[in-house]
């Protein structure tokens, strides 16, 4: 299978963009806010075993990225940030989604407004169709059937992102690949252009996200996960390699599934100090997301989160 965090590795490098230097923020004495937040959270809740045979951090071999180093004041470059006039995220659906697809990108669209804090619009449903599509921009694989390049579509987010949006991400129900040599991704972004494009078409099947409850909600939680993941990067934060954790890298949908949708300390230090979210407020809010979504191990999480949270509001 291939990786879909492929063409993150390959962007990293061009993962900051010129924006205003971050204001700083409180951090009750201690270093910076993610030591803060490993504090009151327990860290060790976090900890992960070491990599098994396959799996993304055995076969690439990826550092991390400290609190400190997302905001190297030396660096001449800085993570990309809102500003007043550009603060939207927006959404975009390419291709034909049913009903029930429809309203789990409603619920993943909630989420994300939950928890980037931020207004979130959808632009206009995009067609894939063959008015849209030409030789170049499609094939027909032999063991994935119809799948579409994403370099087409990313061409189309990027003429697309409107100017108060800080970032563009698009979702599609078709299978994507990026060129000839792949056999499919999951995704791809284009960090510079702050425009992503990901597909749903691998994470359950049409027919049993309508009819079973719980492929709907595994469904749900696949496509937030990696909605968060993506979004992570286009704010600049690479691949977690301290922790459970949103922001691991995964090499398939067994090893995605074992991690947590939630980021862990460090990289939600990185987030928060970035887009200057609300503390306990946003775990709470969170919280009662995914308990109306009926995934109680999640909300649990967070609320008990939000009660450690409160302990850096004191
Ligand atoms: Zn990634
Ligand atoms: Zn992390």
């Amino acid at each position: 299978m291939k990786i879909y965090c492929f063409y993150f590795i390959v962007l990293s490098v061009l993962f900051f963009s010129c924006s205003p230097k971050p204001k700083p923020f409180p951090n009750q004495g201690l270093n910076n806010l993610a030591d803060s937040m490993e504090f009151v959270l327990q860290k060790n809740q976090f900890y992960i075993e070491a990599p098994k045979h396959g799996e993304w951090l055995e076969r690439n071999k990826e550092r991390g990225q400290t609190f400190t180093e997302y905001w190297n004041k030396n660096s001449n470059i800085q993570p990309v940030q809102t500003t007043e006039k550009r603060k939207k995220i927006y959404l975009q659906l390419h291709g034909d989604f049913d009903e029930t697809q429809l309203r789990l990108m409603d619920s993943v669209q909630r989420f994300l407004s939950v928890f980037y804090e931020l207004p979130i619009e959808r632009l206009e449903q995009k067609k894939l169709d063959s008015t849209q599509l030409n030789a170049l921009n499609w094939r027909l694989h032999k063991r994935n059937g119809f799948q579409v390049k994403t370099g087409f579509i990313l061409d189309s987010l990027e003429n697309n992102l409107p100017k108060d949006g800080v970032l563009l991400v698009g979702f599609t129900t078709n299978d994507l690949y990026p060129s000839q040599k792949w056999s499919f991704v999951f995704g791809q972004a284009r960090l510079y252009d702050r425009v992503g494009i990901w597909s749903m078409a691998r994470f359950g099947d049409k027919e049993l996200i309508k009819n079973d409850a719980d492929i709907f909600n595994l469904t749900l939680e696949r496509t937030c996960k990696t909605a968060v993941h993506e979004i992570g990067h286009i704010f600049s934060i690479q691949h977690c390699t301290f922790y459970r954790c949103a922001m691991q890298g995964a090499n398939n949908l067994t090893e995605l599934d074992g991690h947590p949708s939630y980021f862990c300390p460090v990289c939600d230090a990185k987030i928060i100090s970035n887009l200057h979210l609300s503390l306990s407020k946003r775990y709470e809010n969170l919280a009662a997301f995914w308990k109306n979504q009926q995934q109680l191990k999640t909300s649990n999480y967070y609320k008990k989160t939000a009660i450690q949270m409160k302990r850096l509001e004191e």
